[in-house]
C-alpha cells in the first residue's frame, strides 16, 4: 500500500472536511496586537458533472488567459451547464505580488505558481485547457484564432458562445530607444528568474581580477526605472539581498555597489498617501538608495542610460550594469487589433459596461488589466431617470416618487454615493434640498431643471479602477457568479431598473471593494494603506503583509511553499548560486 505524504494527508483532511479549510488563521503578534486572517475559499462543493442530455445544450465558454482575472473566474464558476475551454500561453497561474521576492531568491519561483490543470481538475466539470496564444478574435462569427506555443506554428480555430477576455497587459516602454534590447522587465516569472541570475552575474563579473575599478563600479550599478510599487519594492528587496547576503559573500566588491531609482514624477509611490511617500523616500535615503525624481529616461544603450531632467531639460548619462524597467503597462497587440475591429481604435484599453461586457459585443466580456469599465454618466441619462421616477407623469418629482427609485439610482450610478460621501451628506435628499433651498425634507418637489442642477456635480466622482490584481480577481469572482446564475437571473432579474428601457437589468453591476494596498520597503518595514485612509508603516505592517499574502495564495500547496521559503530565508539567508 502506498504511504501518503504529509501534504497529501493534510489536503485529504481539508477535502474531507471542507469546513476545516475555512480556518486558515494566520496569527501574527505584531506590536502587541493580534492580526487574524480567515481564508474562506473552499474549492469543494462544485456540482456534479452534467447529464448527457444537457450535454447537447451546453453553452461554450472560452476563457483567454490564466492570470488573476481568468483564474478567479475559473475557480468560482460552478455551473455545470457550460463547456469551458481555457486558452493561455502559460499553463499556470502566477502570484504576481511576490514576483519581486523571486528576483532575489527570498521566494522560489515554483512556490508562487499553481498549474492551471490543478485548478481545473478540482472543478469536476467540463473544463479543457490548451496551451496556446489567441492571435485574433472574430466577434461577428464568434470564433477565435489560436497558435500553439509549443512550436509557434500550429494554428486552430475555436468557436464560442461566450468569450471571456482576460489577457492582461504588456510592459509599456513608451517607445524609449534601447529599452526592449537592454532592460529587464518584471512582469512574468521568467523575468524574475532572469533578474536573479543577472544580479549574481554582475557580482561574479565584478569580482574577476582583470576588471578595472571603473568597470567594476559600472557593473555593480543597478538602475531601476519607475518609482511605482513594483520598482520601489524591487529596489528594496535588492538592497536587502545586497546588505544581508551578498556583502558577506563578496567582501571585496561590496563598497562599489550602487542602486539608483529613477522616476519622472516629483515623488515615488505617488498613488499612495503622502505620509508613505515621504517615509519611503527618507528610508531609501538612509539606506543609500539613490532616488532621482524628476528624471526621465530617454535612451538606454548597452552600458549607459540617458536621462532628461524634467525641470531644465538637461540630458545626463550614467553607466549601469543592470537595468530594470518598470514604468507601467501597455496594450497587447491582440487587444489593439480587436479594438480596431469593434470601433474602439482610439482607446488605450477595451471599454466594457458595468457588467463587464465589451461595449458593442453582447457575448464578449473583458476583465482585468486589458479592460476598463466605462461607467455611465448620470447626466447622460438624467431625463430618462426623471421620467422613470415621475410615476404619475406630473412633470415634478415628489419625495415619495423619488424614494421608489433611489436605490436603483445609487446602484446603477455608484458615483452618486461617492459624491454624497465627499460632501458628507447623509442621503440623496440633502442634495435635492440643497438645490431647492428648502428646509423640510418631505416637502421637496422638483421639476426637471431643479433635478438636473441637484445632480449636476455627481459625475465628477467617476474614477477608472486601477490595473491591479485586486480589481482583476474581484471581477473574475463577479463574472463567475453572474455565469453561475445566468438562467435564474434571466427569469428573475436582480439588477437595477433600466432607466432608458423597460424592466430591470439581469444582474447587479460590478462594484469594486478596495481592501487596501501595501508597499514593502525592505528591512522588514512595509507601508500599508487600508480603507478609510488608515496608514500604518513599520514592522507591524510587515507581519500584516506576510499574513495577507499567505492567505491570498491560490492553493494550500502555495501557502506551505511560500511560508517554508520565508522560514528558510530567515534561518539560512538567500541562495546566491547562479543556476
Ligand atoms: P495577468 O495576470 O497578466 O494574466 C494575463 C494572462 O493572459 C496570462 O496568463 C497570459 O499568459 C495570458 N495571455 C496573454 N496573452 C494572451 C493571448 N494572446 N491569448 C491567450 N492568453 C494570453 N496587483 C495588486 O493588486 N497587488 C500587488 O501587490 C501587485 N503586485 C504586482 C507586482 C508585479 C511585479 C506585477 C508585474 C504586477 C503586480 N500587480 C499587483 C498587478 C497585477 O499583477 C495585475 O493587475 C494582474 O496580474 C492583472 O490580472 P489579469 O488577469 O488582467 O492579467
Ligand atoms: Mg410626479
Amino acid at each position: 500500500m502506498r504511504s501518503f505524504s504529509f501534504y497529501e494527508r493534510v489536503s485529504r483532511a481539508f477535502n474531507d472536511y471542507p469546513s476545516l479549510s475555512k480556518f486558515l488563521v494566520v496569527f501574527t503578534v505584531s506590536g502587541g496586537g493580534l492580526v487574524a486572517y480567515a481564508e474562506a475559499n473552499s474549492t469543494n462543493g462544485a456540482p456534479a458533472i452534467a447529464s448527457s442530455e444537457s450535454e447537447n445544450v451546453k453553452k461554450k465558454v472560452v476563457v483567454l488567459g490564466t492570470g488573476w482575472a481568468g483564474t478567479s473566474f475559473l475557480k468560482n464558476l460552478n455551473n455545470p451547464t457550460y463547456d469551458v475551454q481555457v486558452i493561455s500561453p502559460r499553463n499556470y497561474f502566477a502570484f504576481t505580488p511576490l514576483l519581486p521576492s523571486v528576483t532575489c531568491g527570498t521566494v522560489e519561483p515554483r512556490s508562487i505558481v499553481e498549474p492551471i490543470r490543478n485548478i481545473v481538475r478540482k472543478k469536476h466539470s467540463d473544463v479543457q485547457f490548451c496551451e496556446a496564444e489567441c492571435f485574433k478574435i472574430d466577434a461577428e462569427n464568434k470564433k477565435i484564432y489560436c497558435r500553439s506555443t509549443q512550436n509557434g506554428k500550429d494554428e486552430f480555430v475555436v468557436d464560442f458562445d461566450y468569450l471571456i477576455i482576460s489577457v492582461g497587459a504588456r510592459v509599456n516602454t513608451f517607445n524609449t530607444p534601447g529599452v526592449e534590447e537592454h532592460c529587464h522587465f518584471l512582469k512574468e516569472v521568467e523575468d524574475a528568474q532572469r533578474i536573479r541570475r543577472t544580479v549574481i552575474d554582475c557580482f561574479e563579473r565584478a569580482s574577476l581580477p582583470n576588471v578595472s575599478e571603473e568597470e567594476r563600479k559600472r557593473i555593480l550599478h543597478f538602475a531601476i526605472v519607475g518609482g511605482g510599487p513594483t520598482g520601489v519594492e524591487f529596489a528594496a528587496v535588492l538592497h536587502d539581498f545586497v546588505k544581508e547576503d551578498l556583502v558577506t559573500l563578496y567582501p571585496r566588491v561590496k563598497d562599489q555597489v550602487k542602486i539608483t531609482l529613477l522616476e519622472a514624477g516629483d515623488h515615488i509611490l505617488n498613488m499612495f498617501d503622502k505620509r508613505i511617500t515621504t517615509f519611503a523616500e527618507d528610508k531609501f535615503g538612509r539606506d543609500g538608495i539613490d532616488v532621482k525624481t524628476g528624471s526621465m529616461v530617454v535612451k538606454v544603450s548597452e552600458k549607459e542610460i540617458s536621462t532628461k531632467e524634467m525641470k531644465n531639460g538637461q540630458i545626463s548619462v550614467m553607466p549601469y550594469g543592470m537595468a530594470v524597467w518598470s514604468t507601467g503597462i501597455g496594450t497587447r497587440p491582440i487587444i489593439v487589433d480587436f479594438m480596431k475591429q469593434i470601433g474602439q481604435a482610439n482607446r488605450r484599453v477595451l471599454a466594457t459596461d458595468e457588467w463587464l461586457r465589451v461595449e458593442g459585443c453582447d457575448s464578449i466580456y473583458a476583465l482585468g488589466d486589458c479592460a476598463t469599465i466605462n461607467q455611465r454618466k448620470v447626466m447622460e441619462d438624467i431625463s430618462a431617470i426623471f421620467s422613470k421616477a415621475d410615476a404619475d407623469n406630473s412633470g415634478t418629482l415628489t419625495v415619495k416618487e423619488f424614494r421608489e427609485v433611489i436605490d436603483d439610482i445609487c446602484e446603477r450610478y455608484p458615483q452618486v454615493e461617492l459624491y454624497l460621501k465627499k460632501k458628507q451628506m447623509s442621503d440623496i435628499f440633502d442634495l435635492l434640498k440643497e438645490s431647492k433651498g428648502d428646509d423640510t425634507k418631505e416637502s421637496v418637489e422638483l421639476n426637471i431643471e431643479e433635478f438636473k442642477s441637484a445632480l449636476s456635480q455627481v459625475d465628477s466622482q467617476m474614477k477608472n479602477l486601477p490595473a491591479t490584481a485586486q480589481v482583476a480577481s474581484q471581477q473574475g469572482v463577479y463574472l463567475a457568479k453572474c455565469f453561475n446564475r445566468m438562467e435564474e437571473c434571466e427569469k428573475n432579474p436582480e439588477g437595477p431598473l433600466r432607466f432608458r428601457g423597460t424592466g430591470r437589468h439581469r444582474f447587479r453591476p460590478f462594484r469594486y471593494k478596495h481592501l487596501g494596498q501595501f508597499a514593502p520597503l525592505g528591512g522588514e518595514q512595509t507601508a500599508a494603506q487600508l480603507p478609510g485612509d488608515w496608514v500604518s508603516i513599520g514592522q507591524s505592517s510587515q507581519w500584516l503583509w506576510y499574513s495577507v499574502y499567505t492567505s491570498k495564495q491560490v492553493s494550500w500547496r502555495n501557502r506551505v511553499l511560500v511560508v517554508t521559503d520565508w522560514t528558510r530565508r530567515f534561518i539560512f539567508g538567500r541562495d546566491s548560486s547562479r543556476i
